[in-house]
């Protein structure tokens, strides 16, 4: 049996630096309320880890991010690696609280683009629904129309001078799909393809596996991209594929008689959780003894 760490896989840098700004921020205001807007990244372990720290998260998934804003009165406010629009960056202002951003510079780099093009014509963005980053994006003027998959494409009303554009952690293979669909209606479209450098190189890695019987994405169930990369596996010819959170979501009959097993990781999940799993399936490899894993409160950065 061999075990294969596909690399990259793990933290990006957006994420790295909206936990370091986290816990920057407790450092800084020590006396003040620090509230997250949002989830600062979809992994529990790392929400809990920031809990831990002092920080209060307002979520809800009824609630726009303008709306939870409604549920920070006094302190300072972190906004998440999702972005978010004008309207709640000046909500927060005017409401006294000091903001702190944790953007991706992947993130307000579409941003930029999408105002920009907004001035003089009608932009399509490719993104999910009811994700923040989605929301954060649509809401930055009523000439985004969000689509999320190629039915959605004949629902759109008539458009002009169209800029197609993408949420940041899609699936590269359906985007291209959805992005083709668009193309059919409306072939005058010009396209700013926006995955973010750290999805494509995971999902392509993924994609590049040879002769793999099982991928384990280690991963939260919420987490996009990670979701995504399972989806990439099967997509792609891999046998099975597992979302597994933890080390102690494999079970035995997963591995019993695969030759070659692969190990990935969605960008929010701790280095510490994918490294335990990897560290139990090469033990079972060389002794063939399955031992059940103890679980562990993995260490965030
Ligand atoms: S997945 Fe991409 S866009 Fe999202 S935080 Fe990481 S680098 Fe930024």
């Amino acid at each position: 049996m061999e075990i294969i760490s596909v690399v990259p896989r793990g933290y990006c840098q957006g994420v790295i630096r909206a936990i370091r700004t986290a816990g920057n921020t407790i450092r800084q205001y020590p006396d003040r309320p620090v509230t997250m807007l949002g989830m600062i990244v979809h992994n529990r372990y790392v929400v809990e880890a920031c809990r831990n720290l002092g920080i209060r998260f307002v979520e809800d998934p009824a609630k726009t991010r303008l709306e939870l804003l409604d549920m920070i009165d006094e302190g300072v406010v972190i906004f998440t690696a999702h972005g978010v629009s004008d309207d709640v960056r000046k909500k927060a202002e005017a409401k006294g609280l000091t903001v702190v951003d944790a953007s991706c510079a992947d993130v307000l780099k579409t941003h930029t683009i999408v105002k920009d093009h907004c001035r003089h014509g009608d932009v399509i963005y490719i993104g999910k629904k009811n994700h923040p980053e989605s929301e954060g994006t649509v809401s930055l003027s009523p000439r985004v129309h969000l689509i999320t998959n190629t039915d959605d494409v004949d629902a759109l009303p008539q458009l002009h001078n169209i800029l197609i554009t993408t949420q940041t952690t899609l699936s590269i293979l359906d985007t291209e799909k959805i992005i083709q669909a668009c193309l059919r209606r409306f072939p005058d479209a010009v396209i700013s393809e926006e995955i973010c450098s750290a999805t494509r190189v995971r999902q392509e890695a993924v994609m590049n596996l040879k002769n793999c019987d099982v991928l384990f994405v280690v991963g939260d169930p919420r987490s996009n991209n990670s979701s995504q990369l399972r989806t990439i596996a099967l997509n792609s010819g891999i046998p099975q594929a597992y979302l597994i959170e933890t080390v102690q979501d494999i079970r035995e009959d997963m591995i019993r008689e695969k030759e070659r097993i692969a190990v990935t990781s969605g960008s929010s999940t701790p280095n510490a959780l994918t490294a335990q799993v990897i560290r139990f399936l090469k033990e079972y490899a060389e002794t063939g003894i399955w031992k059940q894993p103890e679980a562990i409160t993995p260490e965030i950065l």
